[in-house]
């Protein structure tokens, strides 16, 4: 399925312009200050979002950390070693976290070389920590599992482009069921969500994509995920027409986190897994991008859908 787009949405003014009124620099790149304008817009989605929650569907929110041991097991700490963000505390004695502290009050050296990891992890994407909750119900009803879950997520990739951020939110519906129901659930969520983008009036194409797996063991795997077409995404293109912006992405597991959690399905067999990932701040950025700074100026059929009157 693929859709005409039209010109990129977004001068470099244009982006400028909604950096300003958006967001403010914290201090490292990709990782900003809100403004209210912008976060009533990405709450107008999340409410849009949870329109289309079908019935059945068990809700969870995440916070934005999780175990180290749930990462590692998932496989994420081998495919994207180099996104992954741990948590470091100082620890030992009073002693040692005064030491620590003391050499930087003093300018006598780092008090991060005191630190060790804690175990946990910055979540890197709000489906991980659903696998294992799953996994604890025992097996699957006939019709499988579906749910709707969030978490702020982060990947260390520090950009100073504004649809790339170290710290971003993430929804998304989950399925875990037999492999034709995940199929299914994938190919109507792919239908539902080009809809919605139309309703928002963001110009936008589908496509095959892959994961940015890491190193030349993850071109193989990369590739492999392309030609058996696990991941889809919808593309928008607010900074160019050639690097289009994943806004959207429509996933299928197979049997990884099956496998991993050890979740049976009725009939005794690996479950297998799909998701459909919103980007909350792409597409709130993308909409800025695409009708301009004041959502009162919004075409009235985009107000309606976001409901905004
Ligand atoms: P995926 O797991 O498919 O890489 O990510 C799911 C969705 O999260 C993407 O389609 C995108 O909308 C959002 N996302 C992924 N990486 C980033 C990022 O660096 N910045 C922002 N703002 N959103 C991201
Ligand atoms: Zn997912």
């Amino acid at each position: 399925m693929t859709i005409a787009m039209q010109q990129p949405i977004s001068s470099p003014e244009k982006l400028d312009s909604i950096a300003r009124h958006l967001f403010s620099p914290m201090g490292a790149p990709g990782v900003y200050g809100r403004t209210g304008l912008y976060e009533g817009i990405v709450r107008a989605l999340e409410d849009y979002i949870t329109r289309q929650r079908q019935s059945g569907t068990h809700v969870y929110r995440f916070p934005p950390v999780m175990t180290r041991a749930m990462i590692e097991k998932s496989g994420y700490l081998s495919s994207f070693p180099n996104l992954l963000g741990c948590v470091c505390c100082l620890g030992g004695s009073e002693r040692d976290i005064k030491a620590a502290v003391s050499r930087f009050t003093c300018g006598t050296g780092e008090w991060t070389d005191s630190l060790s990891s804690a175990d946990l992890v910055l979540t890197p994407a709000s489906c991980y920590p659903i696998y294992p909750i799953a996994a604890a119900l025992g097996p699957l009803p006939a019709d499988g599992l579906l749910y709707d879950v969030a978490a702020d997520c982060f990947r260390r990739e520090p950009s100073n482009n504004l649809d790339r951020l170290q710290s971003f939110r993430m929804r998304e519906y989950v399925r875990i069921a037999k492999p034709d129901q995940i199929q299914s659930f994938r190919k109507e969520w792919m239908e539902r969500a080009t809809g919605m983008a139309d309703a928002i009036g963001l110009p936008y194409r589908v496509d095959v994509a892959s994961d940015p797996f890491f190193g030349r063991g993850g071109e193989l795997m990369a590739a492999s995920q392309v030609e058996q077409s696990l991941k889809f995404e919808l593309l928008v293109p607010v900074i160019s027409q050639e690097k289009p912006t994943a806004c959207m992405s429509f996933n299928y597991h197979r049997e990884h986190f099956g496998e991993v959690w050890d979740i049976r399905d009725d009939e005794g067999n690996h479950a297998h897994t799909g998701c459909v990932a919103f980007g909350m701040d792409r597409l709130a950025v993308a909409l800025f991008c695409t009708h301009g700074l004041d959502p009162k100026k919004w075409p009235q059929s985009v107000r309606a859908t976001l409901a905004l009157d």
